[in-house]
């Protein structure tokens, strides 16, 4: 009898690649805007931006405003910008590398949480559409409540065919990721960061790994693991 099939889905922000490199594609447009509308030097604001996110997330836009005397209405505008602009991402070699090494046995998909528009960019811009066979934009899914609902779980694993149990999700955040794809049924691994989340949160996954190079083996233990105790 032929194996049951089996798939490994992924998060995409922090997992597939880091999510920094989207924040400062988003910094280089709009320092190309403000130099272009407000005759600012872009690599002096690119530079202030990229400073600015190391210690203040989330207040770089201000600190632009402020530090080149211009409008604080303008802020909103730079916001869009971000939202709007083609991202320039590159795939991380590791990526690339364990999706091609998944291919032949496995089935495999990405789900995202984030504004579908923009998480669709993302995936083009990274190359990933030819590299695996399904996306899940999260909040597009179901109620559109997004990850840890079960919701854009269940519908990766429909799309591909396979039951949630026979599903091993790998992504970076112990909430979104791990505890949502532990309540849809499948098994998680926890991408540690050593600077990302805090890894006392990994204790729910089934395994934690600090490289994508283990994706391949560990998801083959857990998914074995399982078909042990079905009789
Ligand atoms: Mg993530």
């Amino acid at each position: 009898m032929r194996p049951e099939p089996c798939a490994v889905l992924f998060d995409l922000d922090g997992t597939l690649y880091p999510h920094r490199r989207f924040v400062l594609s988003g910094f280089a447009s709009v320092a190309a805007h403000v130099e272009r509308s407000w005759g600012v030097d872009a690599s002096e604001a690119f530079a202030l931006l990229a400073r600015a996110t190391r210690v203040g997330r989330g207040r770089e836009l201000q600190a632009l405003v402020h530090r080149f005397d211009l409008p604080a209405w303008l802020v909103p505008q730079l916001v869009e910008i971000i939202r709007a602009h083609e991202p320039r991402l590159r795939l991380p070699r590791v990526s690339a590398r364990v999706l091609q090494a998944l291919r032949p046995a496995w089935r495999t998909g990405i789900v995202t949480n984030g504004p579908p528009d923009i998480q669709a960019r993302k995936v083009t811009a990274l190359g990933l559409r030819s590299l695996v066979d399904t996306v899940v934009y999260a909040h597009a899914t179901g109620r559109g409540l997004g990850k840890p609902d079960r919701a854009p779980f269940m519908d990766a694993a429909r799309r591909l065919g396979v039951r949630a149990a026979q599903a091993v999700f790998v992504g970076d955040d112990p909430v979104a990721d791990i505890s949502g794809a532990r309540r849809a049924g499948m098994c998680a691994v926890h991408l540690w960061r050593r600077h990302g989340a805090d890894v006392r949160a990994a204790c729910a996954a089934d395994a934690v790994i600090e490289s994508l190079d283990e994706v391949p083996s560990v998801a083959m233990a857990l998914i074995d693991g399982r078909r042990a105790y079905v009789v």
